[in-house]
C-alpha cells in the first residue's frame, strides 16, 4: 500500500486476567488492520517495580497513520481496558507501546521512537523474532540483541485450547 508502514506495538498486562485483556486488546487492533500478525503470550517477572508477572505480546501491522494518531489510538485503548496511571512503573491492566513505526524516529516524551527500551527487553525481543525472525533493528539481525537478554525472565505460554 503507498505510504504504509511496518507497525509493531508491544503488549504487557499485570492486573485482572492480564492474558484475556491481552487477548481482547488483539482482537480491538485487528478491527482496524484486518491483516494484524500476533505473536503468542509470553510470561515475563515485573521490572523496576514489585507487582505480579506480566502477560506480554506483540502485535505487527502495515499502517498509513501518522505515529502520533497511532499512539492515540494505543492510548484510547488502554483507557478502555481500565489504565490508570498512579505512579511511574505501577501495575496496569494494559500497557500498549509503539515499538516501531517503519523507520520514523521521534524523540520527545510524548513519543520517541524506535521505543527507547525495545533493544534490552526480552519481553519484547522475543516474540518480534517469532513473528520476523529476520527483522532488522538498529543494523543489526534481532538475534544479536536477543542472546544480549537471554539472561532474562520471559517464557512463552502454551497455546491453550479453543472454546
Ligand atoms: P511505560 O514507559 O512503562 O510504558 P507509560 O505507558 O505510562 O509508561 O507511558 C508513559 C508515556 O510514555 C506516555 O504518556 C507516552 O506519551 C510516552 N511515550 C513515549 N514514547 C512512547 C512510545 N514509543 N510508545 C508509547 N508511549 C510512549
Ligand atoms: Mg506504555
Amino acid at each position: 500500500m503507498g505510504g504504509s508502514r511496518s507497525i509493531w506495538v508491544g503488549l504487557g498486562a499485570n492486573l485482572g486476567d492480564a492474558g484475556a485483556t491481552i487477548k481482547a486488546a488483539l482482537q480491538h487492533l485487528r478491527k482496524a488492520a484486518p491483516r494484524l500478525q500476533a505473536s503468542s503470550l509470553y510470561r515475563s517477572a515485573a521490572i523496576g517495580a514489585p507487582g505480579p508477572d506480566y502477560i506480554n505480546a506483540v502485535a505487527r501491522f502495515d499502517s498509513a497513520a501518522s505515529p502520533e494518531a497511532l499512539l492515540e489510538h494505543l492510548q484510547a485503548l488502554e483507557q478502555h481496558f481500565g489504565r490508570t496511571r498512579p505512579y511511574p512503573q505501577a501495575p496496569r491492566t494494559l500497557d500498549l507501546d509503539l515499538l516501531l513505526a517503519g523507520d520514523e524516529q521521534r524523540t520527545s516524551a510524548r513519543l520517541t521512537l524506535p521505543h527507547p527500551r525495545l533493544l534490552a527487553r526480552a519481553f519484547v525481543l522475543r516474540p518480534m523474532a517469532e513473528i520476523d525472525p529476520h527483522l532488522q533493528l538498529a543494523g543489526r539481525p534481532i538475534g544479536d540483541w536477543l542472546s544480549q537478554v537471554a539472561d532474562q525472565d520471559c517464557t512463552r505460554l502454551p497455546e491453550e485450547p479453543g472454546p
